[in-house]
């Protein structure tokens, strides 16, 4: 893979905005160059522009390195700046599986490149050279999501290695739920591969999802590109301060996500005996895929019990079915309750 000539040639040759935190590291006693107000501390100065502090905190938990490593606002942020940076509008084309996460979709019709789906097999897997075969010399881009939204499982990871391999473009591999499927995440592989950029979230394990924090994993040339075309600040200094915080509590987020592990398997069988749930599709994630008679009557019979569950109803491969995050046992309970009371 030739990364320069993936690239867009008006990113190949942007002069990115310089920020005045980008040219100075190191302690300073006065700061007097970026028409900050001196009142008002900490709030008043802007935060680092890379991040530097919590992405080495990152890097120790993610057991990766600091120049491997793009922090956005979500990971939504990296989707849509890899369209950016790769895909030329109106001439470039990504290729995905179908159905997945939704925003692949919008990002690429945001920036006016043509999204080719391959429709997964009855069993939610997918065949690499079904992918392969639909790229051309204008793809620049596969998206796979494992485990997939809104699907559940995780893809399998021989047929993702394949697409690596296969594919003279970028994959990326969004595992936004991967830590719901201990040990199945690609990123201790990371190094072997030049052409694969991972994405995590804080948003789903790590119970952040309101201060927005995504990653995207990649090698350092690709980084350089993320962060060349950002935002300049686009983690704020609340997010920044926050995430150092919460990355404190990495064994609360194990206990999390252990308790939603098991408390997946007991949402699976308790909706399995009801009499209208036709299918409970395996998880590898935080949430179910349900298959029922009449999905949107039991959505709607939910919603005005102030439940709310996703509709995945005219989703491919989904008619009638639901999709549900696991919540807390509290919350499983009183799902469960209010469909009781439907039989
Ligand atoms: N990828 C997938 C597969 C998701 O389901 C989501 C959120 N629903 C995201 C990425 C985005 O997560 P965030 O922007 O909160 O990091």
């Amino acid at each position: 893979m030739n990364l320069d000539k993936l690239l867009r040639d008006n990113i190949r040759n942007l002069r990115p905005y310089s920020s005045a935190r980008d040219e100075f590291s190191g302690e300073a006693m006065v700061f007097l160059d970026a028409n900050e107000n001196p009142f008002n501390q900490p709030y008043n100065r802007y935060p680092d522009p890379l991040q530097r502090e919590l992405k080495e905190k990152i890097a120790g938990l993610k057991n990766c390195n600091v120049d491997q490593i793009f922090l956005g606002n979500g990971s939504d942020e990296p989707i849509d700046l890899l369209f950016r940076a790769f895909c030329e509008p109106g001439q470039d084309n990504m290729v995905t599986i179908d159905p997945t996460y939704g925003m692949y979709q919008v990002a690429a019709d945001i920036n006016n490149i043509e999204i080719r789906k391959v429709k997964l097999k009855e069993d939610y897997s997918f065949v690499a050279e079904e992918l392969l075969a639909r790229a051309d010399e204008r793809t620049k881009l596969v998206f796979v999501c494992s485990p997939n939204n809104p699907t559940a499982n995780l893809l399998d990871k021989a047929e993702i290695l394949k697409l690596i391999y296969g594919f003279d473009g970028l994959v990326v591999v969004d595992e936004a739920y991967i830590d719901f499927a201990p040990g199945a995440s690609l990123l201790p592989e990371l190094g072997q591969h030049e052409n694969l950029i991972i994405l995590q979230t804080f948003s789903k394990a790590w119970g952040m999802a309101g201060i927005r924090l995504g990653m995207a994993f990649a090698s350092p040339e690709i980084i350089r590109i993320l962060n060349k075309i950002k935002y300049p600040y686009n983690i704020n200094i609340l997010t920044q301060q926050k995430a150092l915080e919460l990355l404190e509590l990495e064994e609360e987020k194990n206990k999390w996500v252990e308790l939603l592990i098991e408390e997946r398997q007991k949402l699976a069988n308790s909706l399995e005996k009801f009499p209208f749930v036709v299918k409970v599709f395996p998880s590898d994630a935080n949430f179910l895929l349900v298959k029922m008679h009449d999905a949107r009557g039991i959505y709607e019979y939910l919603v005005e019990n102030g439940i709310i569950v996703r509709d995945r109803s005219k989703v491919v491969l989904c008619e009638d079915s639901l999709r549900i995050t696991v919540g807390s046992p509290e919350e499983n309970a009183i799902l469960i309750e209010k469909l009781n009371d439907l039989i």
